[in-house]
């Protein structure tokens, strides 16, 4: 018998705006130098004021929940339940999965950001950035269910 064959990563969403050093996972966000708003996704053109002038800096490596919801209704390949939360970091507001909660993240709670498997394709898991609850430490990949 051979071990069976760690499952295949099909891809990263965000991977082109995410770091990992190990340790730390941080994102990208675009800071506009004209009227000092913030973006993630990070982007070329402001879309306050149509500036340019605008550069990229890496985010904090934990943000506070504004708002979490459990989805119980799931789109293919997303296995419900599952955790969505609005997450305030760095002065944007993202949505990010938060694969080791069982329930919704109240307002106001310390997260970390990760990278964690968040759906199944026929190619292999889907991995994106994710948040985990500060008291709730994470295993790096959000092994656990
Ligand atoms: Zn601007």
């Amino acid at each position: 018998m051979s071990a069976s064959p760690t499952p295949a990563v099909a891809r990263q969403v965000g991977a082109a705006w995410t770091q990992q050093d190990g340790e730390r996972t941080t994102l990208t966000v675009t800071v506009c130098r004209a009227c000092a708003g913030r973006w993630f996704p990070p982007r070329d053109t402001c879309s306050t004021c149509a500036s340019d002038d605008v550069e990229d800096v890496t985010s904090d490596t934990r943000g506070t929940v504004y708002a979490s919801s459990v989805v119980r209704t799931a789109p293919r390949g997303f296995q419900a339940p599952y955790v969505l939360a609005y997450v305030d970091i760095s002065g944007v507001r993202i949505l990010a999965h938060s694969p080791s909660s069982d329930r919704a993240l109240t307002p106001g709670t310390e997260v970390e950001l990760t990278v964690a498997p968040i759906a199944d394709s026929a190619e292999g898991a889907v991995l994106s950035y994710a948040v985990t609850p500060i008291d709730d430490q994470p295993a790096p990949t959000g092994e656990q269910r």
